[in-house]
């Protein structure tokens, strides 16, 4: 009992300095200035293939005509650049989300911005033309001010968030859990930005992972069928889910 006491204490307080002066990217649906009624997918660290994760998404989100955001990691856009270029042809944004998923919070300046400009870099030559949108968003959720200025003068939008369920420390037995927090997120809010995860840091990474623990987090292969319930579930209740119809959605900055 002292112990886990201890431990608790410990963890708490690491978790102070890390996150001191961090911000997050979670906003409420009004300061995103989403409208109400209004839902709108995104999908960190992709794109995957294993067992087509990102692919089955992908015709998920097609069935129902919905447009989504798709951060991408400029190490798996790399490994799988015809998936990239389908993420664009199928009308969706891609949003850079660094070359690798390190934890923003404990990056210099200068690793920062190399890790934007790598991640840029990869995601542009698998589409073999610039980014049309200069959307970016932190790994983790947190980033300092330092960062944000280094965004800025790179020219980029930070895209945050409204409803998450943390779905990246989560394997599929969570998947309902994951789903109840969703919806009642967005229930509260009346809309909002969903952020999950199709993938869950480099492939490399994933492939030792899944190669010591096949259905544990790293493997996403569930989130398609998670979201195609969320996607039921919201329009049974008469949400919007194709937000990016209204003009100048995303072009604001938390
Ligand atoms: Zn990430």
């Amino acid at each position: 009992m002292r112990h886990n006491f201890r431990q608790t204490f410990l963890l708490l307080l690491t978790s102070i300095i890390l996150l001191g002066g961090c911000r997050s990217i979670d906003r409420t649906r009004r300061e995103m200035h989403i409208p109400r009624y209004v839902v709108i997918f995104s999908f960190d660290d992709g794109p995957n293939v294993h067992k087509d994760t990102t692919a089955r998404l992908l015709d998920i989100l097609g069935k129902y005509n919905i447009r989504a955001l798709f951060a991408l990691l400029g190490e798996n856009a790399e490994y799988s650049p015809e998936l990239v270029r389908r993420i664009r042809d199928e009308g969706h944004y891609i949003i850079n989300h660094g070359y690798g998923d390190g934890w923003v919070v404990s990056m210099s300046k200068s690793e920062f911005r190399e890790n934007l400009r790598r991640g840029e870099a990869a995601i542009t030559a698998a589409l073999g033309e610039e980014l049309r949108h200069r959307l970016y968003r932190p790994q983790g959720g947190y980033f300092k001010k330092k960062h944000r200025r280094i965004w800025k003068e790179e020219g980029y939008i930070m895209v945050t968030g409204t409803a998450r369920a943390y779905d990246a420390v989560i394997d599929e037995t969570g998947k309902n859990k994951v789903r109840h927090r969703i919806i009642r997120t967005i229930a509260e809010q009346r809309g909002g930005m969903i952020l999950l995860h199709d993938a869950r840091d480099s492939h490399l990474r994933m492939e030792r992972e899944l190669e010591k623990c096949p259905e544990g987090e790293f493997n996403r292969s569930w989130i398609p069928e998670v979201t195609e319930e969320i996607i039921i579930r919201l329009l049974e209740k008469g949400y919007r889910l194709n937000g990016f119809d209204i003009p100048g959605l995303l072009d604001i900055e938390s």
